[in-house]
């Protein structure tokens, strides 16, 4: 059975074509710079060969009837009607969903009154649906949700203490996000390692661009560190993370700017990129600390600390920890952020096997055998879990 996973972006439709349930990657690619004046690109990787192409997309519908139109023209499938479900990632599902579902009209009506929460994410994801229930009609379509698995906080941990009524009227809490990498990685571990995931204590580390960790207990989520939007938690590539909030109105009167205007900066301009001045790539940072660049290393180094400071207050939190998960872009990659953390982690009996740390590769445990908590490298697949979600809702 294939299925197909969707990520749609304001300007991008990213897909990747599986079949199920071997879960194997038939193809995957990507269209950039939707929407644009200037050509489109078209990028699509089959059989070991990469394509790419310029073509113009005026919006997300052109790249979904392209898209099926190519499977077909390179021979990928036979017919439309192999394709037997399209899943959806979706950034924000407020406290409407705590799991994935199939798409109806009160879904996409949720999705879209959650437009304000998300406006980045949750508009164009509205789009890449209707885009693939005007080019696949007959195919059943699903959602999961980045927020779904942190429905299952204690208002302790999700609320904020401001007055009650913006709750009430607004939502306003902590929603989290990158909830399908979290999910996915606590469990790859708890199989990996042949443990039973109702007895373990994990926090998780999603560091990529953006970069959120997970308290995960019995398999539930505890607590997060993204909060509303993704700007709550720890710095990351260009999002500042928690800073005092009367930061915002500082701004506004010595720049003469508005709120929404200090925010956006707090979400690009910050982080990596705002405290070097350097960039938001963790390469980059990387290779101007180790040449001496000081606010390359005051970036890296403070996200370090955060990072630490969450997995300390979690320790606290579930009364222990059994295992920490590195995951995502710099968390699978960078070796030196990892050590740099886990050393300060030393308090907690995490012991880090250097050489093990250095290798590359799949998922793997980077502590020794005597470190008191169990450090592993799972590389995070979220398509994956969206396949397979969706596999499991259109055969239910
Ligand atoms: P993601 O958002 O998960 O795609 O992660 C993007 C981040 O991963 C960027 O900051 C990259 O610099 C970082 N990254 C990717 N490869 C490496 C690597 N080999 N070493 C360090 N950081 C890396």
């Amino acid at each position: 059975m294939k299925i197909m996973s969707i990520n749609c972006g304001s300007s991008s439709l990213k897909f990747k074509l599986f079949e199920m349930p071997q879960e194997e990657v038939i193809t995957e690619g990507q269209f950039e710079r939707i929407g644009f004046k200037e050509m489109g690109i078209y990028k699509i990787k089959f059989n070991g060969t990469k394509d790419e192409m310029s073509l113009e997309l005026p919006d997300h519908s052109v790249a979904a009837k392209h898209l099926l139109k190519d499977l077909i023209d390179r021979k990928i499938i036979g017919s439309l009607d192999e394709i037997k479900g399209v899943g959806h990632r979706i950034v924000q599902g407020g406290k409407y969903f705590s799991g994935s579902c199939l798409v109806n009209e009160w879904v996409k009506e949720r999705i879209t009154e959650l437009i304000d929460l998300a406006p980045l994410h949750n508009g164009p994801h509205i789009i890449g649906i209707k885009a693939f229930e005007e080019a696949l009609p007959n195919v059943k379509q699903t959602v999961v949700f980045d927020t779904a698995f942190h429905q299952s906080m204690d208002p302790e941990s999700f609320m904020y203490a401001v007055p009650y009524e913006w709750y009430e009227k607004y939502g306003i809490r902590k929603y989290g996000a990158h909830g399908t990498s979290h999910q996915y990685v606590s469990q790859e571990y708890a199989r990996l390692t042949n443990k039973d995931i109702k007895n373990l204590k994990i926090v998780t580390c999603h560091i990529g661009n953006g970069a959120s960790l997970c308290a995960i207990e019995g398999g539930k989520c505890k607590d997060t560190s993204m909060g509303l939007t993704p700007l709550e938690g720890i710095p990351m590539g260009t999002r500042s993370g928690n800073i005092d909030p009367t930061v915002v109105s500082y701004i506004c009167q010595k720049e003469n700017k508005d709120a929404w205007t200090v925010v956006q900066e707090l979400n690009k301009k910050s982080g990596y990129l705002g405290v070097s001045g350097v960039s938001n790539d963790a390469r980059d940072l990387e290779a101007a600390y180790n040449n001496g660049n000081e606010r390359a290393k005051l970036a890296l180094h403070m996200q370090e600390k955060r990072i630490a400071d969450y997995i300390g207050s979690y320790y606290v939190l579930m009364k222990g920890i059994d295992a920490i998960v590195f995951t995502a872009g710099i968390g699978e990659n960078s070796a030196s952020m990892r050590r740099r953390v886990l050393e300060r982690l030393d308090i907690l009996g995490v012991k880090l096997d250097e050489a093990k740390n250095k290798e590359r590769g799949d998922s793997r445990r980077i502590s020794t055998s005597d470190s008191k908590v169990d450090v592993w490298v799972i590389p995070t697949n979220e398509e994956l879990v969206i396949a397979r979600d969706t596999m499991k809702l259109i055969t239910e």
